[in-house]
């Protein structure tokens, strides 16, 4: 009988999930076996990549920003180097007023020490000439946008040359869960990840992933000054010269696949309030962000089969949360590190698992 190849990991799924968590095993020099199967609609392949540290109907810091954001920035920067591919596009933001008030309100707010290294700049007056901002607005800094498909291939590129790769679906029937070790066909493992986003395996289906389907419109114009704008939509400069993209929508009710005029419609009549540019429509895409009830990332290993994690529930932010929580979850692994409550498994055991779930 052939002799079982032995791994550090199993990571199932090569989203932006799966592609941090292996990026942080490589760079701890451990061998990992990676299972991906690559699906065209997966939200990490359609993703606009955007991060923005002030987001929400009422434009506040996002949670844990003081943390994600300086970690991934360096995350991204450092993935660049080891991937030799540029992937990563910090640019400045701005967030034109609603009102007089609004434009008030953040005068004093953008004092106010929790909000330093975020506002570069307060504009009372119009600043520029292709957004209707007739209430002035403010620059953003620490924004951008990450090319998630540059980022997915080049971090592909390197789990090929550094560990094992297998392009192909995840059988969980061949998973043989051990208390010395996994086993996965001719692979043994100390440990497995599923980062599997909505395609939850068997043994996580009792962990509530819901999906949040999403669109976004890809618009061709002469328009090329290189800072995103967002206000109802955001509008975001992509690497093809003039094509940009405009997003997203939030529909938690349409389970059907593919896109829909409603949503084209509801981003040109947001894009509209917007903008003063012409444009022309020239793609349009769909997906589904794997969302959860309380809006945070699900970390953790399962009840019974200690082994095996989960790193799941990335929602509209993958690109922010991957990361650092990535980190932390392999120092728990590691380490034995403590999860924060926030985002541990740990929260939805008591409610939707029980020995009899089996699974
Ligand atoms: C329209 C839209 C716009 C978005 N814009 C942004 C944005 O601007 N900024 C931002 O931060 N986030 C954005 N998001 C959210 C972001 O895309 C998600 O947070 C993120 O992609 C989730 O990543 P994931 O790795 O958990 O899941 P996924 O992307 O679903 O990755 C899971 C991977 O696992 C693989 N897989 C699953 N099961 C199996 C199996 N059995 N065998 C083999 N492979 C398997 C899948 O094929 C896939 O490759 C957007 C999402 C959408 C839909």
């Amino acid at each position: 009988m052939m002799k079982p190849f032995e791994v550090d990991y199993i990571i199932v799924g090569q989203g932006l999930a799966g592609s941090a968590v292996a990026l942080q095993l490589l760079k701890r020099d451990k061998s990992i076996l990676v299972i991906d199967r690559i699906k065209p609609n997966a939200p990490s392949r359609v993703a606009v990549g955007l991060f923005n540290p002030i987001t929400g109907r009422h434009s506040i810091k996002t949670w844990f920003a003081d943390l994600l954001f300086p970690y991934f920035h360096e995350f991204y920067k450092e993935a660049e180097v080891l991937t030799n591919q540029r992937c990563f596009y910090p640019a400045p933001l701005y967030k034109p007023f609603a009102s007089i008030e609004e434009q008030n309100e953040w005068m004093s707010k953008s004092a106010d020490p929790g909000y330093y290294g975020y506002v570069e700049s307060i504009n009372t007056r119009p600043a520029f000439s292709f957004v209707k901002d007739q209430f002035g607005g403010m620059i953003l800094n620490q924004c951008g946008y990450l090319d998630t498909i540059s980022y997915l291939s080049a971090v592909r590129g390197l789990i090929r040359a550094r560990g094992t790769l297998l392009e192909e679906t995840f059988e969980e029937g061949l998973l043989i869960p051990g208390d010395q070790e996994i086993r996965y066909r001719n692979y043994t493992s100390a440990h497995i990840i599923f980062c599997q986003g909505l395609d939850a395996a068997e043994w996580f289906k009792w962990v509530p992933v819901l999906p949040l389907k999403g669109e976004t419109i890809r618009i061709q114009s002469d328009h090329s000054q290189n800072i995103i704008v967002n206000r109802g939509v955001y509008v975001v400069p992509a690497n093809q010269n003039g094509t940009w993209r405009v997003g997203a929508t939030y529909s938690l009710t349409d389970r059907a696949d593919g896109i829909t005029e409603q949503a084209r419609n509801e981003l040109t009549s947001k894009l509209s309030e917007l903008v003063t540019f012409s444009y022309e429509i020239v793609g349009q895409d769909w997906g589904n962000r794997p969302t959860t009830h309380d809006r945070r990332p699900i970390l953790g290993s399962h009840p019974e089969y200690p082994r095996m994690h989960i790193f799941n529930g990335m929602g509209p932010k993958g690109v922010s949360l991957a990361p650092y929580f990535s980190d932390i979850l392999v120092k728990y692994i590691e380490n034995g590190d403590p999860l924060n409550k926030d985002v541990n498994i740990e929260r939805y055991k008591s409610l939707y698992w029980s020995p009899s779930t089996r699974l």
